[in-house]
């Protein structure tokens, strides 16, 4: 008895129980499927939920973005437009072609404060953006054009620089320099040249601008093409890790090749004179550069004691006179800096050049100068072309060589010297290059 009357009363608790659950259940489906089953069609049968499940479409509550129709039903309203969001933040790269202020142009920021952004930046960075640099922008609310004005700039013009613009109340930029920590290690790299030293740089993870530089800095030292296979290539590039994380490979420091049957190369890069070059570590005693003539012309009057044409008395003749017609582009003798350009008295129109050794050339009675003072110039550039300015009978060139403040002969002066290390930089020089040396290849 017992146990049927327990029996009795947990069929009724259950019965109860089942009750419930379904009065739950039907007041929870009514509010969706006033909503939702409008129209029938919306529920696919078997045959259409299988040829949905083959095509890889699963229904909405499953999280699916597709579906055969997807349409909003009655429980979804229409906004009348998009709400404008308050500010919309955006990534843009300085461009190849062009700077900042149009790549930020492009961007979406109005002419005004691209423009205005771009010089505060270039202020701030001392110098343009190079291309490819990232920038962060954040735009504000659309003003009255509809444009949204520039609230926040972020970039890194420099590995160890960042460069922040916001706009003040008062509507213009306030600019933020932070310096990024910047550990610089050398890394050498070291391999066989194979079939091409170009594609063995790159094979051996050299990057495309430190491979180019190499072979143009030990090109200065060996013909590229006559570079055997066995040969190997040795260099040290600059790594950079900022303290944001950033890694990058600077610049190529020492080019070496080490070469079977033929003399190896070392190539470091040095500061001479406030200028960077390559210098040859086995070249350092000096390197003699031949000098060229101005111009291509017949010399109608040599250096010593003659008779002035003009001034019909004898006096020293301190150059050498080329018969070349006017017009003719004259040529600088070796490299060198431009140290006068202009008027010189009887000398008419001059150009004077100082070579690395300290030999001076001058041009005179020049028509056309087209250097200004200052300038560096490689031998063969154009200085200006063939004149008669100042004391001179008619066109021609009047070339002198200077040397220890003396005029010399210009035909016994073969060749300039280029500028070689001596004392304490030719010792730092030559530290620099051990420090090399000992490095390990990694
Ligand atoms: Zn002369």
């Amino acid at each position: 008895m017992r146990e049927t009357g327990g029996k009795r009363r947990g069929w009724r608790v259950a019965g109860g129980a089942l009750a419930l659950v379904s009065g739950v259940a039907l007041m929870a489906a009514a509010p969706f499927s006033a909503a939702l089953a409008d129209d029938g069609a919306d529920v696919p049968g078997p045959d259409m939920a299988a040829e949905l499940a083959a095509a890889g479409v699963s229904s909405a509550d499953r999280g699916a973005l597709s579906g055969r129709r997807m349409v909003a039903g009655r429980a979804v309203t229409m906004l009348k437009a998009a709400p404008e969001r308050a500010f919309r933040e955006l990534v843009a790269r300085v461009g190849e072609a062009d700077g900042l202020a149009a790549s930020l142009r492009r961007a979406g920021v109005t002419r005004g404060d691209a423009q205005a952004a771009a010089d505060a930046v270039r202020a701030a960075a001392g110098g343009p953006v190079h291309a490819g640099t990232r920038v962060d922008i954040r735009l504000g609310k659309p003003g009255g054009g509809g444009m949204r004005p520039l609230e926040a700039l972020t970039l890194k013009p420099r590995d160890d620089l960042s460069v922040t613009l916001e706009r003040t109340a008062a509507g213009d930029f306030s600019v933020r320099r932070e310096a990024i920590g910047v550990t610089v290690t050398p890394l050498r790299v070291s391999g066989r040249a194979g079939d091409g030293l170009y594609w063995a740089l790159r094979g051996a993870g050299v990057s495309a601008r430190a491979a180019q530089d190499y072979l143009k800095a030990i090109g200065g030292a060996v013909d590229v093409g006559e570079v055997g296979a066995e040969d190997r290539f040795d260099l040290v590039i600059e790594q950079r890790a900022s303290q944001d994380g950033e890694a990058n490979a600077g610049r190529l420091l020492y080019a070496g090749l080490d070469r079977v049957g033929a003399s190896d190369v070392e190539m470091l890069q040095w500061s001479v004179g406030g200028e960077t070059r390559w210098l040859d570590a086995g070249r350092l005693g000096g390197e003699a550069e031949g000098m060229i003539w101005p111009v291509a012309a017949r010399i109608s009057s040599g250096f010593g004691m003659r008779r002035h044409p003009i001034l019909r008395y004898k006096r020293m003749h301190k150059g050498i006179d080329f018969a070349a017609t006017r017009g003719t582009p004259i040529q600088a003798a070796a490299d060198g800096v431009v140290i006068r350009s202009g008027r010189a008295g009887g000398y008419g129109n001059q150009v004077r050049i100082r070579h690395e050794d300290g030999t001076v050339t001058s041009y005179s009675h020049m028509a056309r100068l087209s250097v200004a003072a200052g300038t560096r110039v490689a031998q063969g550039d154009v200085i200006g072309t063939v004149g008669s300015t100042g004391l001179s009978t008619g066109p021609h060139l009047h070339y002198e060589v200077h040397q220890g403040g003396r005029a010399v002969d210009p035909r016994g002066v073969g060749s300039v010297q280029r500028a070689t290390l001596s004392g304490e930089a030719l010792a730092a020089f030559k530290a620099r290059l051990e420090e090399y040396r000992a490095l390990p290849v990694g």
